[in-house]
């Protein structure tokens, strides 16, 4: 499977002849026949639309490109990457059920399933999700979920995905993984997951100007979560408006282009950065524990993704190198991946501040970590040597 020529092979026309699909700008939609409306509650009228929380034209086209670029079958869009997780573990799990969750994820996730899940009476046991025996440890007889990210945020620890696959088939559970950081560089389904999410807000969208998220899966999988009597994605109306839907559908397009940038650039500073003597994390990287992993793994054309981290030692280093990068203009010190600029942040401090300082200290992320997203720079080497004096004036080479 080719992700980005799947994209790229999807032919839309607009409803006057336009190049691209008309939005649909309308919440509702009239039935010639109040037979077919209430085929179409029942789940029974394809290609008909019932009302916009359920779904629409402009969230369709967006959700068919998503699959494509997957390879499963179908999609659904959601308002946020947030939208999307919880609605799948809720319709998966009910009270008493239990995950299996990488220890290592989104901090808005890890906050839902060690938080709020609970209250519903769904437990959670979060592993190290490169140790195997951990996982196959970890799963009891409730056990319906096994959740990762491909390559996790932040400390971008790579899930062997077809190794996870074998276990969640053993022991009939769900394979969910989040390829928010390395879309394209990995196929997630083609390895054998059952769901792929994705928070389009990230590198899909690549504008930093919307929120969004989707779940990839099979048909019934889909059809299962927009169900209008016990559908998780349709009931609890985290629904992504048709207006930004067509947006993010505009972007998706140069997605290709951008990871390759995306992933030299990064390769580039982070081969620096480890001859430097900083304690460098990257996946492509042959110092990183995973690095064959990722390898073995990846479409190749696409690179190691965008996301690198280095330790400088101490907040305090942390956070006066992040604030003269900014003064420097070499990217803007802000949570979230995928812009042109780079991003940088402190993880334990915020995108990972829901996670306890002393499981934070167990799992690794020391408190300075800088994580970056590197940008679309044009000529990384001279960032790379302006980064270099902003490193060098606060000591940290
Ligand atoms: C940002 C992010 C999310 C959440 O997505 P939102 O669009 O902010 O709701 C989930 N998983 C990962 C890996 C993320 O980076």
């Amino acid at each position: 499977m080719k992700p980005a020529d799947s994209i790229q092979d999807l032919q839309y026309f607009g409803e006057f002849g336009g190049i691209n699909p008309s939005i649909s700008d309308a919440s509702t939609y009239t039935f010639l026949s109040a037979k077919t409306m209430f085929d179409t509650f029942e789940g029974n009228a394809d290609g008909c639309y019932l009302y916009s929380r359920h779904s629409s034209p402009s969230n369709l086209y967006l959700g068919e490109a998503l699959a494509a670029m997957e390879g499963t079958e179908t999609s659904n869009v959601s308002a946020s990457g947030m939208g999307a997780i919880i609605s799948v573990i809720m319709q998966l799990c009910s009270a008493g059920d239990h995950v299996v969750s990488s220890r290592t994820i989104y901090g808005g996730t890890y906050a839902f399933l060690k938080n709020f899940a609970p209250k519903l009476n769904i437990q959670t046991s979060f592993v190290d999700i490169t140790s195997l025996k951990a996982i196959e440890a970890a799963i009891t007889k409730n056990s319906k979920i096994l959740y990762c990210e491909a390559v996790s945020n932040p400390l971008l620890e790579v899930a062997n995905i077809a190794a996870l696959s074998k276990i969640a088939k053993k022991h009939k559970l769900q394979l969910v993984v989040d390829n928010t950081f390395s879309p394209l560089s990995i196929s997630p389904k083609q390895l054998g997951a059952d769901i792929v999410i994705h928070s389009l807000t990230k590198f899909i969208n690549g504008a930093s100007d919307a929120i969004g998220g989707v779940v990839c899966g099979s048909q019934e999988c889909i059809d299962d979560l927009r169900n209008v009597n016990d559908g998780a994605a349709m009931l609890f109306g985290a629904t992504m408006d048709s207006l930004r839907a067509a947006s993010i559908l505009k972007n998706l397009r140069t997605l290709h282009i951008r990871i390759k940038q995306h992933s030299a650039n990064a390769l580039y500073l982070a081969q620096k950065f480890e001859l430097l003597g900083l304690k460098t994390v990257y996946p492509g990287l042959a110092s990183h524990p995973s690095h064959q992993v990722f390898k073995a793994q990846m479409n190749t054309e696409f690179g190691f993704g965008g996301m690198l981290t280095v330790d400088v030692g101490s907040l305090k280093n942390a956070n006066t190198l992040m604030e003269l990068m900014q003064n420097e203009n070499l990217g803007y010190l802000a949570v979230s991946l995928g812009f042109y600029k780079t991003l940088f942040s402190a993880p334990g401090t915020s995108t990972s501040s829901e996670i306890p300082e002393e499981e934070q200290k167990i799992m690794g992320l020391s408190e300075g970590l800088i994580r970056f997203s590197v940008g679309l720079d044009n000529d990384i080497e001279r960032t790379y040597k302006a980064m270099l004096k902003c490193m060098q004036s606060v000591g940290v080479v």
